[in-house]
C-alpha cells in the first residue's frame, strides 16, 4: 500500500487536489469532512451529532472520527493505498492512525502540507461558500474559528510527522495545475 496525507488549513485546496491525486495514483480518497457531510445528508444519529460541531467551526470528537476512519479503511482494505484528506486533525487522531497503520502492516509514505496565507484562505472560503452549500463556509466568524482550531489543535500534528521525517511542505498558492505539479513531484520523490 502507498498511503499519503494531504495536510493544510481549511481552504488550502486539499479537496481540489485530492480529486486529481486519487485519479492519477489510483488511491482511495478518505475525506473525513466528506464522510461527515454524507452522514448529515442521510440524517443519521452520527450526522446529527456532528452537525452541531461543524456549524460552529469546531472539531467533531476524536472517537467519532476515528471510528469512521477505521470502518472506511476496512471497506477498502484491498486498495493500492489511501489519500487521507482532513485527517488526522489532532495529535490523538494521528496516534490512532499510527496504530491503524501498524495493525494493517502498512505505513504513511508522506505528509504533504499545502502552505497558503490566511488572507488568501479567507478569500477562497468565502468564494467557495457562494456555491458549495456548506454552512461553515458562508460566515466569516465560523471561518476564523476554524483557523483558531487549526492553529491550536491541528498544527501540532505537523510536529508529529516532522519527528518521523515524513513532513513535506508544498507551496499552495498559484494555479491549480502548478500546485498539482509540485505535489506530484513531492510524491514521486517518495515513490522512488
Ligand atoms: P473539511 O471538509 O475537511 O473542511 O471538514 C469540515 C468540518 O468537518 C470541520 O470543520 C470539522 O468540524 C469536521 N471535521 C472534518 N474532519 C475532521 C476530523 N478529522 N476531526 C474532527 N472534525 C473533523
Amino acid at each position: 500500500m502507498f498511503n499519503l496525507i494531504l495536510f493544510g488549513p481549511p481552504g488550502s485546496g486539499k479537496g481540489t487536489q485530492s480529486d486529481r491525486l486519487v485519479a492519477k495514483y489510483g488511491l482511495i480518497h478518505l475525506s473525513t469532512g466528506h464522510l461527515l457531510r454524507e452522514e448529515i445528508a442521510q440524517k443519521t444519529p452520527l450526522g446529527l451529532e456532528a452537525k452541531g460541531y461543524i456549524d460552529k467551526g469546531q472539531l467533531v470528537p476524536d472517537a467519532i472520527v476515528i471510528g469512521m476512519v477505521d470502518s472506511y479503511f476496512d471497506k477498502h482494505k484491498d486498495s493500492k493505498g489511501f489519500l487521507f484528506d482532513g485527517f488526522p486533525r489532532t495529535v490523538a487522531q494521528a496516534s490512532a492512525l499510527d496504530k491503524l497503520m501498524e495493525r494493517k502492516k502498512t505505513n504513511i509514505a508522506s505528509v504533504l502540507a499545502l502552505e497558503v496565507s490566511e488572507d488568501e484562505l479567507v478569500k477562497r472560503l468565502l468564494n467557495r461558500g457562494k456555491t458549495s452549500g456548506r454552512s461553515d463556509d458562508t460566515n466569516e466568524g465560523v471561518i476564523r474559528q476554524r483557523f483558531a482550531v487549526y492553529d491550536n489543535e491541528t498544527s501540532p500534528v505537523a510536529d508529529h510527522y516532522k519527528k518521523k521525517g515524513k513532513f513535506q511542505a508544498v507551496r499552495g498558492e498559484g494555479t491549480v495545475d502548478e500546485i498539482f505539479n509540485s505535489i506530484c513531484e513531492a510524491i514521486e520523490e517518495k515513490m522512488d
